[in-house]
């Protein structure tokens, strides 16, 4: 079992917790097209298939059931639960036209929408969870974007991610929002999923500047501004802004009981994501504009 392990629960206890009270309630408030978004894959597919055991789990949902259907997810052997990929899919017909190549498929085909779609038109005992994902030729898990999952793939299953049948739900696995076509992007339910890899948690640029900033008051936050615009223009601007991020997820997981920070901190690592995505645009937008709107927003709302 690569993908999954039971930790998924200890590191994102409110994101599973939100998805078992959605799953568990009467009226099942969960969507049914679901986006997974941010830089760590893998857990993204671990609370994705966590998500899958909990809606075909013929108990309570219990991490630890027994139950046939959380053995299969578990195992990954579950009929109707499916990590879809480029890679994992049998063609019905060998040698087809369109984007393949001797070294592989580019891209999910529209010739495996359809095939989605028909699979789809037989009735099912389970519910059906499609998790959408990439991989590289030695099964890592990598984000769908609009190279390998192209806009006419997207297109041909946009009724059915609309409408789908009962108990059918879909899940993207992304980096960024801004990697899958917007027609899906508002169609689904999205989620921040902080990355908790170690590689990369470095803060030691903005220590002094972030140590604490839920503590500060309203009136921090032009120096707040003035000292972040001094750092960026010292340091590489996507840096620093990833800096804040790591401090925020080292704080995040060690908060995972402190509901109001944790919900805070998860809220400010989107803003913190934004003004990434802004000052990396090309034409970028003018820095002091995206630091004075961090800033606000991390202070006053
Ligand atoms: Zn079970």
């Amino acid at each position: 079992m690569p993908y999954y392990n039971n930790s998924v629960e200890e590191k994102y206890p409110q994101i599973i917790e939100y998805f078992r009270s959605g799953i568990y309630d009467e009226r099942k408030s969960i969507g049914h097209c679901l986006l997974l978004w941010g830089g760590d894959i893998t857990a993204q597919c671990e609370i994705a298939l966590e998500i899958a055991r909990m809606l075909n789990c013929k108990n309570n949902g219990e991490m630890d059931c027994d139950c046939q259907n959380c053995r299969w997810i578990r195992e990954q052997t579950h009929p109707a639960v499916k990590i879809y990929t480029r890679l994992d899919f049998k063609e019905a017909s060998s040698s087809s036209d369109d984007e393949e190549s001797s070294t592989g498929k580019k891209n999910i085909t529209v010739e495996q929408a359809r095939a989605i779609i028909s699979e789809l038109a037989v009735s099912s005992d389970y519910h059906r969870v499609y998790i959408f994902c990439d991989r590289d030729e030695d099964g890592n898990l990598l984000p769908i974007n609009k190279i390998n999952f192209p806009e006419v793939t997207s297109n041909a299953l946009l009724k059915t991610f609309e409408e789908p049948p009962k108990n059918t739900t879909f899940i993207f696995l992304t980096k960024d929002k801004t990697d899958v076509i917007s027609t899906i992007v508002s169609r689904a339910q999205s989620f921040f999923i902080p990355s908790f890899c170690k590689e990369d948690n470095n803060f030691d640029i903005v220590e002094s500047l972030i140590s604490n900033y839920w503590t500060f008051s309203k009136n921090d936050v032009l120096s707040f501004e003035e000292k972040l615009l001094d750092l960026i223009s010292e340091n590489d601007a996507v840096l620093v802004l990833t800096q804040l991020q790591n401090y925020m997820v080292s704080i995040l997981s060690q908060n995972f009981d402190n509901k109001v920070l944790f919900n805070k901190i998860m809220q400010d690592l989107k803003y913190v994501e934004d003004a990434k995505r802004q000052v990396s645009l090309t034409p970028a937008m003018n820095i002091q504009t995206v630091c004075e709107n961090l800033s606000f927003k991390l202070f006053l709302s």
